[in-house]
Parts: structure tokens; sequence; C-alpha cells
């Protein structure tokens, strides 16, 4: 390996209602599992997301268009329930939306296509870091 790559915290997301695995194994994005969540927009076209697994990259794959701005409503594949918050986010005003993390984090997402600022931030990232190095 050329260089030395900061180091890459790779998520593993769970609903925090059934408590199923959101991590999609056969759909990858940069070669890692993605984050598999059913979208439904503000004109109640539903659909298909994978967020790229790892933290702080922004990449992502929709299976129908979804404007930039648009703020969009997301549910568990498995047991449909809407993954809210009562928080708002704090750059645009959108509602958040939670997942958990396997190893007992929670993430926090900007429902809005388009503010990558919260996409798949990490509410506690250096207790997840800790937690990964003990
Ligand atoms: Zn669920
Ligand atoms: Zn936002």
């Amino acid at each position: 390996m050329a260089g030395k790559m900061k180091k890459q915290v790779i998520l593993d997301v769970i609903c925090p209602v059934c408590h199923k695995s959101l991590m999609d194994n056969e759909i990858e994005i940069k070669g890692l599992p993605s984050v598999c969540l059913n979208i439904r927009t503000e004109d109640l076209r539903q659909g298909t997301v994978h967020l790229c697994g790892a933290y702080e990259c922004f990449e992502h794959l929709k299976d129908i268009p979804v404007k930039e701005g648009e703020i969009a409503g997301f549910y568990c594949p498995h047991c449909h329930s809407e993954l809210l918050t009562g928080e708002i986010c704090q750059v645009c005003g959108a509602p958040m939306v939670e997942m958990k993390l396997a190893s007992g984090g929670i993430i926090k997402i900007c429902s809005r296509f388009g503010c990558f600022n919260h996409f798949l931030s990490l509410a506690d990232l250096e207790a997840e870091r800790h937690r990964l190095e003990v």
C-alpha cells in the first residue's frame, strides 16, 4: 500500500426498531457492503436507496430519481418503520433520520438529498473508535 490511509470506519447498521441488519452484501459501493433503506419521496414515489457503508463517504445509489434538495422519508426494508428522530438538521432544517449500529452507537443522517454534510455522520465517533480499538 502506498502511503498511510486514514483509518476507515466501516459501519454495521441495524434498524432501531426491529434490530435487523440494514447492510446489503450484494450491492457494493466502493467494494464495501452498502446500507439499504426504502425511501418515499415528497410526491409519494417509493424506491430503494443504498448508502456507502464507510463513515463520511457520501456515495449512494437509488433506483428512483430524487431531486437535489428534496426531502425523502426513510423506512426499514424489514419492518417498514419510518426511521425518524424528533430532531431537525442544523444545516437545512429537514427531519433527521436515525439508525443504530450493531456495536451500540447511533448514526443520524439528514433526510434531504443533497445535504451531504449529514449523510452517515456518527453521533459519537470517538466513542465508537474507542470501542473498535479496545
Ligand atoms: Zn426494522
Ligand atoms: Zn440537512
